[in-house]
């Protein structure tokens, strides 16, 4: 293992750069330092699905029992509906082992939950990051504040819009999706009694709407996918009008419990949905990357913060088998090989998921749809749910042993 002195600099204090923090202390033993550009941790207002393949990093790092009780965990499996509210197929929602199931977050009580777990001395606010550059000593970071310092090694979580990203030789171009979503969380108390608590998603007339329950259930979080050419002006999310959203679903093509729902809707926010093409590197010297920083991916999976998530325990268990601090480069090579082709999977499957959701191309054939969205499922169960970050990379490290003394 790497000595305890190793210093780690993570760029950006969002849910990977903050999980990266936990795993890298935990696992590998090293020193972390985070810094955030912004002037407190924080997050929009609204939720995220914690799945079980996040959910089983998160118990062995000995955090989920917090992140649960600050969370809702559905009654059930979750459900898709047709815009009517007639179900489709019921929706994946545990793993084959039923250990593990979807957490319902508030963004801010996971960073809250996150945050509660690292040493706050070793998070820097107000640290906007300018450079990062290979040095003698080691990785030399500068913040627009006129801060630097040098590490052993420097982790970019630094999100979609990622600076450490370009000194690794990566600049993709961002992909537009052709949609925006609104989101934002309905007090539960104003729903009806029997309001289920599972996750729904309406799908109809090339657009979606879905929603779960948040917040030990007090709180349902909602997302709308809606397609649009609105031009977005340089900024890809800002306020936007009820009426604006309610509009999209209104008629009597839509089921009215959905339109019963969007009446309770006091405010929401717009963003267009961008992903990029998969990265040809993640690493380069003792500089890697970490969560959106390297693998935007559309949202219709839930899966970018859980991959941000396996990321760091993949990350954290290859340097822990790095002896000295020489061997990180090796390690951070390592650690890209085996999540770039994970990542590279749930990049394409979450546009898929997409298109499916609102019949596009292929899927404008909505029995085909339909009986690809239940293949989904299962896949989704066996295939993402049931990954184990943690055993794949100590498989892989396995691997690589044998193929060095070959
Ligand atoms: C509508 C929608 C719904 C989603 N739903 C889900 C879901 O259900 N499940 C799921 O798993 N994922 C979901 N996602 C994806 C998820 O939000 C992202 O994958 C996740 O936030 C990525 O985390 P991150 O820490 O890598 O990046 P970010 O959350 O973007 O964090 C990056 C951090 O770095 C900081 N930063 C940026 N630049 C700098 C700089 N130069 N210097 C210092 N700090 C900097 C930022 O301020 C920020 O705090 C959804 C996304 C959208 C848009």
């Amino acid at each position: 293992m790497v000595s305890h002195a190793t210093r780690i600099g993570i760029i950006g204090g969002g849910m990977g750069g903050l999980t990266a923090a936990i795993a890298l202390t935990r696992i590998a033993g090293v020193q972390v330092t985070v810094f955030e550009q912004a002037g407190a941790l924080g997050e929009v207002g609204a939720g995220v699905t914690v799945a079980p393949n996040a959910s089983r990093v998160l118990d062995r790092l000995g955090v989920l029992d917090r992140i649960k009780s600050a969370g809702a965990v559905p009654d059930g499996h979750g459900v898709y509906l047709d815009a009517m509210g007639r179900m489709v197929t019921d929706a994946a929602w545990e793993d084959s082992a039923k250990r593990y199931r979807n957490i319902g977050m508030y963004r801010p009580d996971l960073i809250d939950a996150l945050a509660q777990a690292i040493d706050p001395e070793t998070i820097r606010l107000g640290h906007r990051l300018s450079a990062v550059e290979t040095v003698d000593s080691g990785v030399r970071v500068t913040f627009e504040n006129g801060a630097e310092d040098v590490f052993d090694a420097v982790v970019g979580a630094d999100g979609i819009h990622s600076v450490v990203r370009n000194a690794v030789g990566q600049f993709p171009e961002p992909v537009y999706s052709g949609y925006l979503v609104y989101r934002g969380v309905v007090d539960a108390s104003l729903l009806p009694a029997d309001w289920p608590m599972i996750s729904q998603v309406w799908m109809g007339d090339s657009r979606h709407f879905m929603c779960y329950p948040l917040q030990q259930r007090k709180l349902i979080n909602f997302v709308a996918g809606i397609p649009s050419d609105r031009p977005l002006h340089g900024s890809w999310s800002g306020p936007a009008e009820v009426e604006e959203l309610a509009a999209e679903f209104a008629g009597d093509g839509w089921d009215p419990k959905l339109q019963q729902f969007i009446g309770l809707i006091d405010r929401t926010f717009w963003w267009g949905l961008f992903d990029h093409e998969p990265l040809t590197n993640w690493s380069r010297g003792a500089i890697t990357l970490l969560g959106d920083a390297a693998h935007t991916m559309l949202p219709h999976q839930g899966q970018g913060v859980s991959q941000a998530i396996e990321d760091s325990m993949a990350l954290a268990t290859f340097l822990a088998a790095a002896e000295e601090a020489s061997d990180i480069p090796e390690a951070f090579r390592r650690y890209a090989a085996v999540r770039m082709q994970r990542t590279a999977i749930l990049q394409s499957g979450s546009r898929r998921a997409g298109a499916m959701f609102d019949a596009q191309d292929e899927f404008a054939d909505l029995a085909k749809r339909d009986a690809d969205i239940r293949v989904g499922r299962d896949f989704r169960r066996s295939a993402v749910f049931d990954y184990d970050a943690h055993k794949v990379a100590e498989q892989a490290l396995t691997r690589f042993r044998k193929v060095q003394f070959a």
